[in-house]
């Protein structure tokens, strides 16, 4: 079955929004196998994010994203990749719409919330850096 890598970022985590974002996978019927806090390392946000390494705000976003705790997780389900992308909303929140996670929750793209994998590739490198195969149910 199809998974995917789920980061609700330090903003999330610091206003709380972890149990309001779990619940929205949860009614949708994807299968959580996995969840822990994690403080990035400045390397590991750097392998994480390195396909923006060239972007303007990529020191913006290695900064923020280790600013505190993130709350790392795996979902699975039927097509989880790309509804999980559904689900999430726009990078950028003014244009999310109503009823996605960064459209209801975000008003900030430095500041949206949560990250979800754009691929089975960058989903199954990303859940690599963040868990081991036992901690995966
Ligand atoms: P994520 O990878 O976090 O799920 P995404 O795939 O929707 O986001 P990307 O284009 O991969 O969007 O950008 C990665 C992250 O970089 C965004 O989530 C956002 O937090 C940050 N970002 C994107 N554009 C900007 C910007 N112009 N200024 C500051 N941060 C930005």
């Amino acid at each position: 079955m199809e998974r995917t890598y789920v980061m609700i970022k330090p903003d999330g985590v610091q206003r709380q929004l972890i149990g309001n974002i779990v619940s929205r996978f949860e009614q949708k019927g994807f299968k959580l196998v996995a969840g822990k806090f994690v403080t990035l390392s400045k390397e590991t946000a750097e392998t994480h994010y390195g396909e923006h390494r060239e972007r303007p705000f990529f020191g913006e976003l290695v900064d923020f994203i280790t600013s505190g705790p993130v709350f790392a997780m795996v979902w699975e389900g039927e097509n989880v990749v790309k509804v999980a992308r559904t689900l999430i909303g726009a990078t950028n929140p003014a244009e999310a719409a109503p009823g996605t996670i960064r459209g209801d929750l975000a008003v900030q793209v430095a500041m949206n919330v949560v990250h979800g994998s754009d691929s089975v590739e960058s989903a199954n490198r990303e859940i690599d850096i963040f868990f081991r195969a036992d901690e995966l149910q």
